[in-house]
């Protein structure tokens, strides 16, 4: 895990990079979008209460233009039946006085200013009046803010919409619409006062949006976005990473391949230096004693028969070599060859290697002789390869552990031979990349050596297969058409 961390930590890094990047963006996209609809709302909401403010100050003028006459019937109070946001209308003739102080002050300015003039704020209350002088009588209005709202064509939900909008006018403060102003995240404001010389209440609307208004949603998607394309990058790396590791392992084989033929022939001059020089010493020993007066026969024979004897030595190393470089095609060579007799020569010729590695062969084998049609060199190949290989793998276990087991076996159509040992097993990974050429786990290993032996079983009609033997060992197992002599017993 560590290792993939820090081999792909660059990518892992653009990642949450991009990542970061993206959610960021997403963020700013979701708050510019949420902004902008709480500055068009905010807009309506204040050019709306603009208009009704402005249809105050018409009142008023008309009622000071037409001056209605202050007769029983006031037919100004009709206003109030009119306009919700009007609670009451007085006026006052000319000699008469107002009843409240507040009003004559604001009468005073009205008259200076020209225009109606505010008259006992109560912005808590929702509560003013607005008075105009004029020429015979003066007109105040009784006004309720709440009223003045015009729910029914407002741009929010005043109960549920998060905007809060208030108006605010000389520190007092009248909430409109509470909205949710609470915890951290992004504020937005809006402060504009209100279109109307004579009524200036600020307007002012502010949102909080928290951070759960944020579109956590699209951000993960598209961090998962981030994450599969990133995955798959990884993925086609590492492909081409492995592909370029075989394709070195495989000019390393080669080369393996030659330093091997290099050593089979450095081995090959050393293993017939020893004979021929046996020989020679031998027959000029021979030459001498014939030459001896009289010619010493017994000790000349006997040195010529270390003669022969080194002779056929050199001839076995001249028949190996050519085992180890031909292939011969087995199919074309397929005669009956007795199991049983092909294990007992291979462990003969592996003899030295087993006792140097104190291991005794075991052979678990029936008695009557199991007959398969085999081509006796390949066979002789495979079971000599099998061994080695077992005996190479108990290499790393103690001595006392190790323990081969070669077991014979027939069923109606072939015969079977099994090769167990108890070195490490096979993992589970390698199992079935055993017989690829150039698979090898031994550091000074070619890889070829079963990819041989499989080729040389399938050539003979039969097959070669691994299993990993619990609770360790391998065993490998060839098994081969029993000889039609066999078959018919
Ligand atoms: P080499 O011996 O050159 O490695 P082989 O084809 O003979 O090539 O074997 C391939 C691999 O199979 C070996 O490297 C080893 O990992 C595995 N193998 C073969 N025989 C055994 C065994 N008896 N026990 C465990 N592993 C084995």
């Amino acid at each position: 895990m560590m290792d993939w961390i820090r081999r792909y930590r660059l990518w892992i890094v653009a990642g949450l990079v991009a990542s970061a990047l993206g959610a960021a963006g997403l963020a700013r996209l979701q708050l510019a979008q949420l902004r902008d609809a709480f500055e068009t709302d905010a807009r309506i909401a204040h050019r709306l209460l603009s208009q009704r403010l402005a249809q105050n100050d018409a009142v008023l003028a008309t009622l000071a233009l037409l001056q209605p006459q202050a007769q029983a019937s006031a037919p100004e109070q009709r206003l109030v039946a009119l306009y919700p946001q009007i609670l009451g209308v007085q006026r006052r003739d000319r000699d008469a006085a107002w009843a409240d102080a507040r009003l004559a002050a604001a009468e005073t300015l009205s008259r200076a200013v020209r225009r109606p003039a505010l008259a006992g704020v109560d912005l808590a209350g929702a509560r003013y009046q607005l008075v105009l002088a004029a020429e015979p009588a003066s007109f105040a209005l009784r006004m309720d803010l709440r009223a003045t709202v015009p729910w029914n064509e407002w741009p929010m939900a005043p109960d549920t919409s998060p905007v809060r909008v208030a108006l605010v006018h000389e520190g007092q403060r009248l909430v409109l619409q509470p909205g949710r102003i609470d915890g951290s995240g992004w504020r937005f404001d809006f402060r504009k006062p209100l279109a109307s010389a004579s009524q200036p209440f600020d307007m002012v609307a502010q949102q909080q949006v928290g951070w759960a208004g944020l579109p956590w949603g699209w951000m993960a998607a598209w961090s998962l976005v981030v994450a599969g394309v990133l995955a798959l990058a990884c993925v086609w790396l590492r492909q081409r990473e492995e592909r370029r590791r075989a394709e070195e392992l495989l000019r390393l084989g080669q080369v393996a391949r030659l330093n091997t033929l290099g050593e089979l022939a450095a081995g090959m001059a050393h293993e017939f230096n020893q004979p021929l020089t046996a020989l020679l010493a031998s027959t000029q020993a021979a030459g001498r004693l014939l030459g001896e007066d009289p010619p010493d026969l017994p000790l000349a024979r006997n040195a010529m028969a270390v003669a022969a004897q080194q002779a056929r030595r050199a001839a076995d190393v001249v028949g190996r070599l050519r085992r180890a470089v031909q292939r011969p095609d087995p199919a074309a060579q397929l005669q009956p060859v007795v199991l049983q007799d092909a294990v007992r020569n291979a462990l003969y010729l592996l003899a030295p290697e087993l006792q140097a590695r104190q291991v005794t062969g075991q052979v678990d084998a029936p008695d009557a002789p199991v007959t398969v049609q085999a081509e006796p060199v390949a066979l002789e190949q495979i079971i000599h390869n099998l061994l080695l290989n077992a005996l190479q793998a108990m290499e790393q276990v103690p001595v006392g552990e190790r323990s081969l087991r070669i077991t014979l076996a027939t069923d109606a159509t072939h015969g079977t031979l099994t090769v167990a040992d108890t070195g490490p097993g096979i993992a589970s990974d390698a199992l079935p990349r055993l017989f690829e050429p150039f698979f090898t786990t031994r550091a000074d290993g070619l890889g070829l050596g079963l990819n041989l032996c499989e080729t040389l079983a399938g050539r003979m009609g039969g097959q070669l297969t691994a299993t990993h033997q619990a609770p360790r060992g391998a065993a490998f197992q060839l098994r081969l058409p029993l000889a039609a002599t066999q078959a018919t017993e």
